[in-house]
Formats: C-alpha cells, structure tokens, sequence
C-alpha cells in the first residue's frame, strides 16, 4: 500500500537534512508505529507523508502511485490525518465528521453523504453524540471524533502524530483500541508514533525506530531489543517476556 523511498527532506536550504534516505513500506490494515526521541523526525516524516511539505529526494508512493502528483481530491481517499485535536469551532459531531466527506461532495453534502456518516456514527457507537457540541467534549471524545471524521473520507491510510499525547489513561486505551478496531475490521493502515514502548508492542504490527532523521531498524515485535532501546533512545530498559508478550522495563542495568 504505502511504499516510501530514500526519501530527504530539509526545511530550508541552509538548514540540515531532518530526513535522509528513509524507506518504509506498510501494508493494507497494518499498524507501523514510528519511535525515536523527540527531534528525530517523526512529524516531520508525517508531513512529507501528508504533502504538507515537499520532499527533495525520494519517491512516496500508494498501490505504485505518486502521491506527490495526485490531486487533493485523491489523496483524501487514500491517506487522512487525525489530528490530536480537532478545533472547528462549535459544530455538532454531525457536522465535524460530515466535512470529512467534502472531498466527496465538493460544496454541498447529498444524501449518501449523510448516509455515510450516520454509518460511521452507529459504527462507532457516537449516534447519541451527534447532535452534541464538539467543544462540549472530552478530550477523548474530541480524539474519538476526530477519528470519525479521518474514517468519512474512507481512507486507506491513518495517520496520527502521537494520538496519546494529551489524553488521560482511561482515553488512552479507549483510542488505542479504536484504533485496532479500524486497523483490524476495515483493514485501514495506521501510521503513528507513541511515546510508551508497551504502548507501541501492545498495538504494533511493524516498529519503525527513528535515529537523526534516518530509520535506523524496522520489523516486527523481534526487533525491539534493549540494544535497539539504547541506540535509538540513550536509554536503559529491561526486557522481560510474559507469556509470550514483551515488556519493557525501565532502567534495566542499574540493578
Ligand atoms: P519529532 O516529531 O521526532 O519530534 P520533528 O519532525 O518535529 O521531530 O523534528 C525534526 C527536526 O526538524 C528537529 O531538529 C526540528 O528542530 C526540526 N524542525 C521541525 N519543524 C521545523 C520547522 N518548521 N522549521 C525548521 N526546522 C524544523
């Protein structure tokens, strides 16, 4: 689905590469989650994946094509973005998601349109929030919403800088296993980034570790090692497997 490579990027002439030479390739319904220390250039990457900036190098494409060259239009249908917040002002949840369709509809919502936000609503679960004021909502509600309205455009592709950053646990895991869901049932990719590594391993398909603008590893599970956590991070971790299942433990040699 979506193959990206030896993709560059600097924000201006005279400043330096933030991206060089990174390679990332993520199927239908996979979840790749991107991890690196702040600075190394996950948003960045997002958006060069979004089109917000232009890469210097490199080639992103979708089923082989350009997504550089597509029309907007086009585009929406492929990959949309869930921001951490949404912030259009006091619409209703009905309205929000509606205007994930507008590049469906152009000016003007139809029926169909309606319809098929109603669809996403049952889906989930959100019908008796539809008349409600968005800026009335929590935090993970608003996140919820914000999810609805990527899922209107009938992506492909999510996109979500840090969907955990501002919101409490209870939200945290409500998003996460949202997230899942879509992935698993609509076989719609993720592409985000976390900052908790047992986070990451509870809902990662493929790791993406970042390193001053590079992807340094990528794979499965197997790959998050404490060698790679030190690398990436500077940071000491134990890794203990329960059950099959990895965790990871702060400040592993210090024993
Ligand atoms: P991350 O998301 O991993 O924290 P970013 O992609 O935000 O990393 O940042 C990568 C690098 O690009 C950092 O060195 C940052 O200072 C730089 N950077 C980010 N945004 C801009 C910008 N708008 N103009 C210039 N440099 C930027």
């Amino acid at each position: 689905m979506l193959e990206i490579k030896d993709l560059s990027f600097r924000y201006s002439r005279h400043s330096p590469m933030v991206l060089q030479g990174v390679d990332l390739v993520l199927k239908d319904g996979e979840i790749g989650i991107l991890l690196g220390k702040n600075g190394s250039g996950k948003t960045t990457l997002f958006k060069n994946i979004l089109c917000i900036q232009k890469p210097q190098g490199g080639s992103i494409r979708f089923d082989g094509e350009d997504l550089l060259k597509m029309k907007r239009q086009e585009r929406a249908r492929r990959v949309a973005y869930v921001p951490q917040s949404i912030h259009f002002g006091a619409l209703s949840v009905f309205d929000t998601v509606l205007m994930g369709r507008v590049s469906y509809f152009g000016y003007k919502a139809g029926k169909e349109d309606e319809d098929a936000v109603w669809a996403i609503l049952r889906d989930m679960r959100l019908e008796d929030y539809a008349a409600r004021n968005v800026e009335q909502l929590s935090g993970g509600e608003r996140q919820k919403i914000a999810i609805a309205r990527a899922l209107a455009q009938e992506p492909r592709l999510l996109v979500f800088d840090e969907p955990t950053g501002n919101l409490d646990i209870a939200n945290e895991q409500l998003i996460l296993s949202e997230a899942q869901r879509v992935a698993k049932e609509k076989n719609i990719g993720i592409l985000t980034s976390l900052h908790d590594l047992n986070q990451a391993l509870d809902l990662g398909d493929r790791f993406f570790f970042m390193k001053d603008g590079q992807i340094r590893h990528t794979g499965g599970p197997e790959i998050v090692t404490e060698a790679v956590i030190r690398e990436i991070f500077d940071a000491e971790v134990r890794i203990v497997e329960i059950e099959g299942k990895k965790i990871i433990i702060n400040g592993g040699q210090k024993t």
